[in-house]
């Protein structure tokens, strides 16, 4: 027995890496996208074996790298094992190059940003031959393989012999093409002046793909949006015009990058188009959206296709938006008329209908509980006791209403969003939050860690070296108002499965007022303080579902509520609470006080108050030792869990994107800053 010298064990694995030229250029246009490039070009003599080069214009190589690129084992991708778990390029075990160096000579040319020139250099048997040599470059990577193969020649000769690779590699770079819609893919012969694979932009990749007939209808769209109210979001792609005929819908949409699917958006789009374009055809939609990653949920779909997006009413409507007036504006040989008078038919309602319905994200469903706190076997189970009013689904705001006015503002709702909030008194609330912002606590606000919730009420937040206790009851109750305020008149609705009859709920709530009296004597004097109210908010229903979307039915029973943040449902046992509130402290005749009051009841309503059942995780569990209760035990776990998977996943995203803290927040113990780490170094220094 005789150990292989270390050249014959690296040849031999080289040569299960690289088995034909196809996987040689399969490895190196990996390395491209990986490199972030935009524009990848190949060219390829004899089948590959002569020559593969592949040019890029990614970060380039930098030049202390170059020494150690192509030795087995080097890789800028991955250093630890775990990070295997969150990597997204395509290589990583930094095998490719080196392999590609023992079974071919390998040359490399390379600039990284911001450098005057590049460099070029050799490789063999994972060496360098000679020292980088500066020289003229363009931006990006061009490696070169010749003679591939050139000691194998058992493989050498195989390949000659079975038909050359060129077919299989152009087979490769269109996949690449198709797939990376955004990196644009040219494959030649060497010496051939027309390329055989070429894209040079989405739409050829587009035209390649579907064909020229879709291609010629498209226009383009970005969105980028100036609201500040969500400054974080990117969109481009293309949609049909006015020309485009099909009977179905084609989406390809791609989120971070990533091929995903979003019913609502799709069914969103859907409805702009019948709304604007006469003809009945489905649209075309390449589109692209770049978000945080933490702002996309993935999980609502087992196969992961299927995404919501955080706040994404909002994302929806500012793409509606966009996509319509795009259609209106675009200038097509066809000139189409608005549907204004059409509208007025009840055609559009049922388009206004679909609009609503904003599938699993509002959905009270969508909601997570950690699988560990995970109580009842089956999530979806209602419960509690005014749980199970509660309903899967989200429905429409606007019902089928007959009279023609209630048609016009429906309509005139969702072709002008901004026109809904043209009471002058909503934009006054609006300024009031803006002019009372505290600019200090913004920071906190829109930079903190999350670290964890430090008892029933309080989080525990990191701000650069500071540590903060916050209210969360209060946090939450601000964001609500204001979200409350923002989204006026615009509500996804949550609906109750049973409608809920006001008597008896406000009963409920005189009730729990004053307990003393628990007894009947005062029960005929609360019967006549329920049915006042009752009367009331009947007689308030149309304001409040209209711009409120807190539907109350003529028999008097609630029916729907707003969705106020999106994937955060209310704890229906406040709802008693809630509807008393409205009747009590709502300031009905004043415009702006009257929209104040009802919002900051809606707020304290959707606040994240600790659940009424006492925590167990804390020493709440005595409560439920009494009577050993399991049930309301299991009930009790799970609203607490849930309530901090809210906090933590919810009201934290949102809160730092949307919540503008008052100055009074400064100083009545929302914000408590209870250590300085600089400090704590300090003690430890000392000890
Ligand atoms: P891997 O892709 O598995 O990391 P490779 O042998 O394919 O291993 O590549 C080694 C390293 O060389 C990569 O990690 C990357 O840092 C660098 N590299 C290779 N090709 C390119 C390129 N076209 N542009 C920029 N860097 C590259
Ligand atoms: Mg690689």
């Amino acid at each position: 027995i005789r150990r292989l010298e270390e050249a014959v064990v690296n040849r031999i694995a080289a040569g299960e890496v690289v088995q034909r030229p196809a996987s040689a250029v399969k490895e190196l246009v990996e390395n491209s996208i990986d490199a972030g490039a935009t524009s990848v070009s190949v060219v390829v003599k004899d089948g590959g074996l002569k020559l593969i080069q592949v040019s890029d214009n990614g970060h380039g190589i930098r030049y202390e790298d170059l020494p150690i690129l192509c030795e087995r084992h080097t890789t800028s991708k991955l250093s630890t094992y775990e990070d295997l778990q969150t990597i997204k390029t395509m290589g990583f075990r930094g095998e490719a190059l080196a392999s590609m160096t023992y079974v071919g000579h390998v040359t490399v040319t390379t600039i990284t940003e911001g450098q005057l020139h590049g460099y070029r250099v050799s490789y063999r048997d994972g060496v360098m031959e000679h020292e980088p040599r500066p020289c003229a470059a363009v931006r990006g990577t061009q490696i070169m393989v010749e003679n591939l193969f050139y000691n194998m020649v058992a493989r050498r000769k195989t390949l000659q012999n079975s038909n050359d690779d060129y077919p299989k590699i152009v087979d490769l770079i269109s996949r690449f093409a198709i797939h990376n819609i955004n990196v644009s893919f040219s494959c030649r012969k060497h010496g051939a002046s027309r390329a055989d694979v070429h894209t040079v932009s989405t739409l050829d990749a587009i035209r390649t793909v579907y064909g020229i007939s879709v291609s010629r209808d498209l226009i383009e769209i970005t969105v980028s949006d100036d609201n500040p109210a969500q400054p974080i979001f990117k969109m481009n792609g293309f949609i049909s015009n006015a020309n485009y005929v099909s009977k179905k819908t084609t989406m390809i949409l791609f989120i971070n990058d990533r091929l995903v699917e979003c019913t609502a958006l799709k069914r969103a789009i859907e409805v702009v188009y019948s709304a604007t374009l006469p003809k009945a055809s489905k649209p075309f939609i390449y589109m692209s959206i770049q978000l945080p990653s933490e702002h996309v949920d993935v999980n609502i779909h087992p196969t992961k296709r299927e995404v919501s997006l955080l706040n994404q009413e909002n994302i929806v409507e500012t793409i509606q938006n966009s996509i319509e007036s795009k259609l209106m504006s675009s200038n097509t040989t066809r000139t189409f008329q608005t549907q204004i008078t059409n509208s007025l038919s009840a055609g559009y309602l049922s388009v206004k209908r679909e609009s609503q319905i904003n599938p699993p994200l509002s959905g009270t469903k969508s909601q997570k509980i950690p699988v560990n706190k995970m109580v009842r076997t089956d999530s979806r189970d209602p419960f509690g006791r005014l749980h199970a009013y509660l309903q899967d689904g989200v429905v429409l705001q606007h019902e089928k209403k007959t009279d023609l006015a209630s048609v016009r503002n429906a309509v005139r709702l969702r072709r002008n969003p901004k026109e809904a909030a043209d009471l002058s008194s909503v934009h006054e609330l609006l300024n009031d939050i803006d002019s009372t912002v505290h600019s200090g606590l913004l920071d906190i606000v829109r930079n903190c860690t999350y670290i964890g919730l430090a008892d029933d009420v309080f989080a525990l937040l990191q701000h650069n070296t500071h540590l903060y206790l916050m209210n969360v009851v209060n946090v939450s109750k601000e964001l609500m108002y204001q979200q409350v305020i923002r989204r006026f008149a615009h509500f996804n609705a949550i609906q109750l499965s049973d409608p809920a009859p006001l008597p008896e709920l406000l009963m409920m709530a005189l009730k729990e007022e004053d307990l003393e009296s628990v007894d009947s004597e005062h029960d005929d004097l609360r019967e006549k303080i329920a049915e006042m109210n009752t009367e009331l908010l009947k007689e308030k229903a149309e304001m409040l579902d209209d711009y409120f979307c807190v539907h109350i039915d003529q028999e008097g029973n609630l029916i729907r509520l707003p969705v106020i943040l999106d994937q955060h449902t209310p704890d229906m046992d406040h709802v008693p609470e809630f509807l008393l509130s409205l009747g009590n402290d709502v300031d009905w005749d004043n415009e702006k006080e009257c929209f104040q009051t009802i919002s900051a009841s809606l707020a304290n309503f959707y606040a994240l108050h600790p659940p009424i059942l006492p925590n167990p995780a804390g020493k709440g569990i005595q409560f439920y030792k009494k009577d050993v209760d399991e049930e309301l035990l299991a009930e009790a776990e799970t609203a607490w869990a849930q309530r901090e998977w809210t906090i933590q996943h919810v009201l934290f995203p949102s809160m730092r994107l949307f919540l503008k803290p008052p100055n009074v927040m400064a100083t009545n113990g929302t914000f408590v800053q209870v250590a300085s780490l600089e400090k704590l170094y300090k003690i430890f220094e000392r000890c």
